[in-house]
């Protein structure tokens, strides 16, 4: 195939990435390794992940992935990896910050052609592919945070409420087509396998780690291709047709919620009931007076009722 030598170039020039210091990995085991022959010898997909690209060190996974779907003989279902982003981020330019070697980094490349709308759906599929993969591999209850989090059950409190914290972030990047379709759609991974407790950062959402959760540190490579085994079987779903959009709001923790919004771009902020999702993933709130609010997105807060 053409696209062949054009990847293999991609991928040498990944791997002369930026150093870093390499005593922040002492703890690291060694075999826990994700270099691109191991990976795509365990890989049980058909086409994602093939080509998988692996790199010790980028500025951001979704930027350079998003620079090279430029070329449309890059495939459809390219994967990304990298031990440490210098320049990780999370929607509306925030910063994912994550020690090397200790997560899960990763954009995938996807070219479904769906309209503009229906690309959430990506963030929807792939936030049920990482759930279903962290309850597979570890146990652990797995929920979703409406719009674009994966969060697990950390402890009850003094009144028995499972507090949700974050694992996981999804960060999606779409181009369109001059048609309004999707021409390529980069979704971002950045899942906290085994960030110890004071590494993790400040955040607004509490985080943790499936370290953390655990008690023990949990091998990346089968997480990995368990993950991008299911991100692979939802997309083909959601391919034919088969929207996400039940599923996907069943694990939403944000539902029945008492929720504070701020709508991206609007500096008011919204009180009320998170009631449902609609087929989009608009998040539909009722508020005090009883008008119900379409959040295509922004920041919510649970609240206490
Ligand atoms: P929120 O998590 O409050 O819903 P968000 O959905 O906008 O916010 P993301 O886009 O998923 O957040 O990611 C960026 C934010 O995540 C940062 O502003 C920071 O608060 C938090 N963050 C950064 N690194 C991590 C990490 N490794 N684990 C958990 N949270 C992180």
């Amino acid at each position: 195939m053409e696209a062949q030598p054009l990847i293999s170039r991609l991928a040498l020039s990944l791997i002369r990435a930026p150093c870093y210091n390499l005593d922040t990995m002492a703890d690291r085991s060694m075999s826990d390794e994700l270099s691109e022959d191991t990976v795509s010898r365990a890989l049980t997909t058909e086409w994602l992940g093939r080509p998988y690209l692996y790199t010790a060190a980028i500025d951001s996974t979704n930027d350079r992935l998003k620079r090279m779907a430029a070329d449309p003989a890059v495939a459809s279902g390219t994967v990304l990896l990298a031990d440490y982003q210098s320049s990780g981020r999370g929607r509306m330019q925030r910063r994912w910050e994550a020690p090397p070697g200790t997560s899960l980094l990763f954009s995938v490349l996807l070219r479904p052609g769906w309209l503009a709308r229906q690309a959430t759906w990506l963030t929807m599929l792939a936030g049920m592919a990482v759930a279903e993969s962290i309850e597979s591999v570890t146990g652990l209850l797995t929920r979703l945070k409406w719009p674009n989090d994966v969060v697990i059950a950390h402890e009850a409190g003094i009144d028995h409420d499972i507090q949700w914290r974050k694992v996981c972030g999804l960060l999606l990047d779409v181009a369109l087509a001059p048609d309004g379709r999707v021409e390529s759609a980069i979704l971002g991974v950045g899942l906290n396998v085994n960030i110890a407790k004071d590494a993790l950062p400040d955040a607004s959402t509490p985080p943790t780690s499936l370290l953390i959760a655990v008690g023990r540190p949990i091998s990346r490579l089968p997480l990995l291709v368990d993950l991008l085994g299911r991100l692979e079987y939802h997309y083909q779903a959601a391919m034919s047709v088969r929207s996400p959009a039940v599923a996907w709001a069943e694990r939403l923790v944000t539902i029945g919620q008492a929720v504070q919004v701020t709508a991206v771009g609007s500096a008011e902020v919204l009180n009320g009931i998170a009631e449902s999702v609609d087929e989009w993933g608009q998040l539909l709130v009722r508020d005090e007076s009883g008008a119900l609010h379409a959040i295509a997105a922004g920041d919510v807060t649970l609240r206490r009722h």
